[in-house]
């Protein structure tokens, strides 16, 4: 089944039955059957053309820093960008980047080039192309005050150009959620500013992340959708639930919006937990606490 694989990526690129705990920052998962790991755009296209003559599923990821991938694992194949197709190109205030440069790495590129729009995504782990897919976000900012173009594949292997209307972005929301576009590249337009005076906003936001965030365990960032008006970790932290654990998942005792791996969590408990909260969230405030981290995998 897998054979012809092998005469399109290296051996290093393949894994079969690989450990989804490895390729996750929740280091929690079963098996996928099988994950590569494309190194050029080319490659990306060739994947997608064995999926398609072999009908395999297949789940797109970055970085793995906004998911949890249940204990069956992945049936099919994990396509993980990583930190593979990361060429950019800055010119003026427009920045071309491919999808899988970190994102931390291209607001740092920014701002040694004087360019300022980006600041907000110092500390957001993951690739550029999650962080568009997800309309990532923090200290005010968001991706979609900087993307304005965006160069995806579709399931047959088409290109496709996107404006920001056309990529719909919401509130961690974006029409690249739903599995049927691979972002391959991003235009983003950012405003000139002075170098020492981005660097300085970044290294202030790092030290927020720093003291407020749970940086020390393993996690997928803050775990619920933020209801409209409220905080979610104020919320979960007047119902006395800091600190409170099933199995090896615990909420953070550092920041209540963050759930933690203690060390061996498996994701059932990651997911018995988030059901605890949501109920009890539910009794309390009468509000739905929806998830922001992907749940993947065999149920
Ligand atoms: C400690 C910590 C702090 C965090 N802080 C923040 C924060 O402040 N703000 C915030 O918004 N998030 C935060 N996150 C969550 C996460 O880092 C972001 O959502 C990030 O942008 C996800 O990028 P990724 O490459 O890891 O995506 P993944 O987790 O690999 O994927 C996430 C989703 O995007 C899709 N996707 C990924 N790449 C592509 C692509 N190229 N084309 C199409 N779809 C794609 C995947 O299929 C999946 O549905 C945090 C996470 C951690 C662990």
């Amino acid at each position: 089944m897998f054979a012809k694989l092998y005469e399109l990526l290296a051996p290093e690129q393949i894994e079969i039955n690989a450990d989804m705990k490895e390729h996750t920052t929740f280091n929690i998962g079963g098996p996928a059957d099988i994950l590569v790991l494309p190194t050029c755009i080319t490659e990306l296209n060739r994947i997608l053309d064995f999926c398609r003559e072999k009908r395999m599923p297949y789940v797109l990821l970055g970085q793995g820093s906004n998911v949890l991938v249940r204990d069956k694992g992945i049936r099919g194949m994990v396509i993980k960008l990583g930190n593979a197709l990361k060429q950019f190109s800055i010119s003026g205030e427009e920045i071309y980047a491919e999808a899988g440069i970190s994102l931390s790495q291209l607001a740092r590129e920014a701002a040694e080039h004087g360019l300022s729009g980006l600041e907000f995504a110092e500390g957001i782990p993951g690739s550029l192309g999650g962080a568009v897919a997800m309309n990532a976000g923090a200290y005010q900012g968001e991706m979609k005050d900087v993307v304005y173009q965006v160069i995806a594949l579709d399931e047959a292997g088409n290109y496709k150009l996107f404006s920001k209307e056309q990529s719909q972005f919401g509130y961690r929301r974006s029409i690249y959620q739903n599995g049927d576009y691979i972002i391959v590249a991003v235009r983003l337009h950012l405003k000139p500013g002075q170098p020492e005076e981005i660097l300085s906003t970044m290294q202030d936001l790092a030290r927020q992340r720093q003291e407020k965030q749970p940086l020390e365990y393993p996690s997928a960032g803050s775990t619920f959708r933020r209801p409209p008006g409220y905080y979610v970790g104020p919320i979960i932290e007047e119902l006395g639930l800091k600190g409170f654990s099933i199995g090896g998942a615990q909420v953070s005792s550092k920041h209540a919006g963050f759930i933690i791996n203690k060390g061996q969590a498996t994701a059932q408990d990651v997911i018995d937990l988030i059901r605890y909260i949501q109920e009890m969230v539910r009794e309390k405030y009468g509000l739905v606490l929806e998830p922001e981290i992907k749940i993947l995998g065999e149920e």
